[in-house]
């Protein structure tokens, strides 16, 4: 992330978050600001302003722009994220699948053995709902597997 808020439209010095700048007057222009009423000024013959002054404004503080800027969106992005997060959690106890692996077969076990094992799991219990659905039941039971 930038680390000032805009830069100055004469000069390209930057300008930091919280401190005083210039703007325009003229409503075209207020999205530029000037480090300086100098800066100011050398912009004013080049638009040709007919009647402008510059006007005393304070940058907005870094965490305002932070918060403001992508709430909504952030929102949305969360729960997407929480959804499919909740799509990739690892249902299975994965030491004790190791322990079971290594005691049996004397086999080591790779993590993304339990993310596999766990689509399957859910793939299945997917399947197994959708029969208890069919059936008009609430409870998930073992013979919808
Ligand atoms: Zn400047
Ligand atoms: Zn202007």
């Amino acid at each position: 992330m930038e680390n000032f808020w805009r830069k100055c439209g004469s000069c390209k010095k930057e300008i930091g978050f919280n401190v005083v700048y210039q703007a325009c007057s003229v409503s075209s222009c207020s999205k530029f600001a000037y480090c300086s009423v100098d800066c100011w000024d050398q912009h004013n013959p080049i638009m040709n302003h007919k009647s402008a002054w510059a006007e005393e404004r304070r940058s907005p503080r870094q965490q305002d722009i932070v918060h403001a800027t992508p709430d909504a969106p952030r929102r949305i992005i969360v729960n997407q994220t929480s959804a499919s997060a909740n799509e990739q959690e690892v249902l299975i106890v994965a030491s004790k699948l190791k322990q079971y692996i290594k005691d049996k077969y004397d086999m080591n076990t790779s993590a993304s053995v339990m993310d596999i094992l766990s689509h399957h799991v859910r793939r299945l219990t997917d399947q197994a709902v959708s029969k208890a659905q069919t059936d008009g039941r609430k409870t998930l039971m073992d013979r919808d597997f």
